[in-house]
């Protein structure tokens, strides 16, 4: 098969894995700086231009389109589906699981199980909002934070108070969220491929921290996963449309809870953690599944 992986580096290491599996494995891998990749709108005939050439001739493309240039990469994505190629991601899937809020909604419909999570427009409904989700603590975040970067911790309803007066006046887009303490600074990242948990990994905030992400000081470790939390994994990803998806879970005295979907989960971290070769298994996912024009949106959502 001919692979194309869209990526601004190919350096970085999900991208070489996804490269060095697919050559592995016999296929034609190439990496499209998504960036660089034009398009021709206009035409009857959608095509795709990159440093002057007309990309032809692909199979599948796996889309890696950092949360920075959504929209950007989701248009050059959502080109390729035009002309039949087949995504590991649709484009609208991964434009879906951008926005948390209605993330979390699209989760909500479907009865997976969240933490309560309270959003709201006026500085007036404040007071209404930290009590719907249960008062202090609680956690804020901002909707379109990454790697743990706008997203705080509230002890005392007071301190809420203050900090959502002052993002409001920012006009930042936020929610409120109860803070599930007895997963103790704890998480699941479950790796989705298909319709199995391929690999999880539990990440540990490092001490005085609650969130747990690598890129904030959290370790990595293996863990047995529950046949709930599997299936909470699972269903998320589905109900979202990704093929391929990392689900963050929390342990909640209400069973597993979802805190995320993300449509480019890094391999790096749950690779070297679980010994597994996921890049292998996502290649094999789309021997098995890419199929031209099978795109259930064909670039129209
Ligand atoms: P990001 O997308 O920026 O990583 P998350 O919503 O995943 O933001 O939150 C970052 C981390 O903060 C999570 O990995 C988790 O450890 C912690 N966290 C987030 N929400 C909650 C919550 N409601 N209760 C307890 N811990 C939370």
């Amino acid at each position: 098969m001919k692979i194309a992986v869209l990526s601004r580096n190919p350096n970085l290491y999900s991208t070489r894995r996804l490269v060095e599996a697919g050559r592995e494995r016999g296929h034609e891998v190439r990496v499209i700086d998504t960036l660089r990749a034009y398009m021709n709108i206009a035409s009857h005939k959608p095509s795709i231009h990159y440093k002057g050439e007309v990309l032809e001739g692909f199979d599948a493309i796996i889309p890696r389109i950092g949360a920075s240039i959504t929209f950007y990469g989701a248009a050059v994505l959502r080109q390729f589906e035009m002309m039949g190629v087949f995504p590991l991601n649709e484009s609208v899937a991964i434009t879906r699981s951008r926005d948390k809020l209605r993330s979390l909604q699209l989760l909500a419909r479907k009865g997976v199980g969240l933490p309560v999570t309270g959003f709201a427009h006026s500085p007036d409904d404040i007071p209404d909002l930290i009590n719907m989700v249960g008062g202090a603590p609680l956690v804020i975040k901002l909707l379109e934070g990454t790697q743990g970067i706008g997203v705080v911790m509230c002890e005392t309803s007071q301190a809420a108070e203050s900090v959502l007066e002052a993002f409001m006046g920012l006009k930042a887009n936020i929610m409120v969220q109860e803070y599930i303490k007895e997963a103790g600074g704890a998480d699941i990242r479950c790796l989705v491929v298909g319709d199995k948990v391929i690999a999880a990994m539990k990440r540990q905030a490092k001490p005085g921290e609650f969130r747990s992400n690598l890129h904030r000081g959290g370790s990595a470790s293996l863990i047995k996963i529950t046949p709930e939390e599997r299936m909470t994994a699972v269903r998320a990803a589905r109900v979202m449309g990704l093929n391929v998806a990392g689900v963050d879970i929390l342990r909640s005295n209400h069973g597993p809870v979802v805190m995320e979907v993300n449509s480019s989960p890094g391999l790096e971290g749950i690779e070297s953690t679980t010994g597994k070769n996921v890049a292998g298994l996502i290649i094999e996912y789309i021997e098995k599944n890419a199929r031209p024009n099978q795109t259930r949106t064909k670039g129209k959502g």
